[in-house]
């Protein structure tokens, strides 16, 4: 598939499409919303290779770059997490693992709702990161203009 109307792209030839094989890969645009359950791990969701969206963006062109977690300003860990119940992923993963607190959770309908950060792994990544500076190593410091 080529380029279509609007500039709408297809994944393969998307800005945010990370391909793990000739058919598939990870929709990397956005950074997980908070949910209602403690750690809970994010997964990227798979899209077909010919796939598309109103987000996407040529590959190559100017675009909100990849943000590696372990080097992204919303990014909080404390050497790691160590959760109650360790879900899908081994002890070594949870060791390299932080909260993305990149988006506020959005109003509930309920009374009582309790937000969680949704947790990644260092080496994720996602277009709505950005890099820390550089002089200040771990800061939480974000530019609110
Ligand atoms: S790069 Fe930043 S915004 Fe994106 S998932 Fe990781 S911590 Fe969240």
């Amino acid at each position: 598939m080529g380029l279509t109307s609007r500039n709408v792209v297809a994944c393969h030839q998307c800005a945010f499409w990370v391909g793990l094989n000739a058919r598939d890969g990870t929709c990397r645009r956005h950074a997980p919303r908070p949910g209602d359950a403690i750690d809970e791990v994010a997964h990227w969701p798979l899209t077909h290779h010919d796939d598309q969206c109103g987000d996407s963006a040529v590959a190559g062109a100017a675009v909100e770059p990849r943000v590696t977690c372990s080097e992204c300003i919303y990014w909080r860990t404390s050497g790691g997490l160590a959760p109650y119940k360790r879900r899908e992923q081994w002890s070594e993963w949870w060791a390299h693992a932080g909260h993305c607190t990149r988006f506020a959770p959005y109003p509930m309908a309920a009374t009582g709702y309790r937000a969680f950060w949704r947790v990644t792994h260092a080496t994720d990544s996602c277009c709505d990161g950005a890099i820390k500076a550089p002089t200040m190593p771990g800061s939480a410091e974000i530019d609110r203009a």
